[in-house]
């Protein structure tokens, strides 16, 4: 039976996108249905929006800096208008460029919001398109607890586009969305809490980084509230709102953003009567080839619960167009995926925690770690700190894991990722000559094992 399309595809993100654009490349028929922002989540409420205020709310402490080397500048003003419209005029013309790049490539754009009729249909505001192969990439949203007044609240959909930029504001969550938004608002001049129900921020990292993590966030002015929850908030005539703790204290802000995780976006897929099962927490269920339990349909990026990151979902879009058109066999490789905090300073991250090697490894394996006062802040007189962190298996030396708080890190473990993920040995990062004066060079010179 010949169907409309080889491939159709629900939901132009990242992971989509890539897929249909590949799939394309390779002369399939292929179709994509998206019913919000081409590009996803990541070019219009994540990654994109979410750097360029990063970028924006570092200048006013680059002012700071600025004094020890004997510039003498104010920071007078920040105008938030100016930077939201700008940065949503950048999104735009990137909707414009993956909208060329689907069109160019062949991919059929249908505008809508899907829904599966069967295993080989989908349904997008009423009119039926068939398939051989569906692919699901729908991604994830943001998630608010059941609290009372939880309505008041935001979360980083709408982070992006205020009216009005809030001059105080608390924001819930401790996972890395959190503490970059906080991040953004103290750095833009908000008077900023970071709330978290847990012991510390960032579960999951290594422990030693976020404890390094958080005390440097904390001397930035963010009044970090760990075991510390909502229990209702209420919104007063003038526009503040009180927000109520479960100790029983009262805290008044101006907005209250929730950053407490992401579900699978699956509304209205009709998922269950297709017969695609789904996890409790509603991620779909796919095998390491994406074939959800309908075999004609498969399912990729955040809404099957793999580490919710861009590169990821772009990662097994390709891989997919590789098993279906290219003759590979092989399965998505999760290992050793590099991962960066924008957060100031930012903390980026490769292989395992400490925490996971011990586990891994017990005994055998070997902690270098040094933190250190930045030379710029030397002279700019800022009281910030770095730490880098290399974790070795004793036995082979191979170097398992890398992590460090330094401005820019992304840009540099992305480098150390390729060293990681190639086998390099301790051995090899000694033998490597170091860039001076850098802070990356640090990740060479260190010869003595932590005490
Ligand atoms: C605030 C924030 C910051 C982030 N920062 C980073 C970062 O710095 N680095 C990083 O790697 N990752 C980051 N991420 C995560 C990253 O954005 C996601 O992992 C990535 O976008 C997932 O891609 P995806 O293809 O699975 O889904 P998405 O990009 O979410 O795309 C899904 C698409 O499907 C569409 N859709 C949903 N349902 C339907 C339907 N029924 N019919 C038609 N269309 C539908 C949606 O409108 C959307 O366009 C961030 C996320 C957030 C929220």
């Amino acid at each position: 039976m010949s169907h409309d399309f080889e491939l159709l595809v629900i939901g132009a993100g990242s992971g989509g996108v890539r897929a249909s654009r590949m799939a394309a490349a390779k002369g399939v028929k292929v179709a994509v249905v998206e019913n919000r922002y081409l590009g996803g989540t990541c070019v219009n409420v994540g990654c994109v929006p979410k750097k360029l205020f990063v970028y924006a709310s570092e200048y006013s402490e680059k002012v700071e800096e600025a004094k020890g080397f004997g510039v003498e500048t104010e920071f007078k003003s920040f105008d938030w208008p100016t930077l939201r419209d700008n940065k949503s005029n950048e999104i735009s013309r990137l909707n414009g460029i993956y909208n060329n790049l689907l069109e160019n490539s062949g991919v059929t754009l249908i505008n809508g919001t899907a829904s599966l009729k069967d295993a080989n249909t989908v349904v997008v505001d009423g009119k039926e398109y068939t398939s051989d192969k569906i692919l699901i990439a729908t991604g994830g949203w943001p998630f608010k607890p059941d609290v009372p007044g939880a309505e008041h609240a935001i979360t980083s959909n709408e982070a992006f586009f205020l009216e009005e930029f809030p001059k105080r504001v608390i924001v819930v969550g401790g996972g890395y969305i959190a503490v970059e938004f906080a991040g953004i608002f103290n750095g833009l001049g908000a008077e900023t809490t970071l709330m978290y129900r847990g012991e510390q921020v960032l579960r999951g990292f290594d422990e030693g980084i976020r404890n390094f993590a958080a005390e440097q966030i904390a001397a930035k002015g963010i009044n970090i509230l760990t075991q510390t929850d909502i229990e209702r908030i209420d919104k007063q005539d003038n526009g503040e709102l009180t927000v109520q703790l479960k100790s029983g204290d009262t805290l008044t802000t101006d907005a209250v953003m929730y950053a407490t995780g992401r579900r699978p976006m699956t509304d209205g897929l009709n998922l269950e009567q297709v017969g695609v099962k789904t996890r409790n927490n509603g991620t779909i269920i796919a095998d390491d080839f994406f074939q959800t339990s309908v075999p004609s349909i498969y399912a990729l990026g955040d809404v099957i619960g793999t580490p919710a990151l861009t590169p990821v979902a772009l990662a097994q879009g390709m891989k997919l167009v590789a098993n279906f058109y290219a003759g590979d066999t092989t399965p998505m490789d999760y290992n050793n995926i590099a991962t960066a905090v924008f957060c100031q300073p930012n903390i980026a991250t490769v292989g395992l925690t400490e925490e996971e090697a011990a586990k891994e490894h017990g005994e055998d394996i070997t902690i270098f770690e040094s933190s250190f006062r930045p030379m710029k802040h030397t002279v700019s007189g800022l009281p910030e700190r770095s730490m880098m962190k290399l974790i070795v298996q004793t036995s082979t030396d191979k170097v398992i894991g890398a992590h460090m708080v330094v401005p820019d890190a992304g840009e540099i473990v992305q480098g150390l990722a390729i060293a990681i993920k190639a086998g390099a040995t301790k051995a090899i990062f000694d033998s490597t000559i170091g860039i001076h004066p850098t802070a990356a060079e640090e990740f060479v010179t260190m010869r003595s094992p932590r005490g």
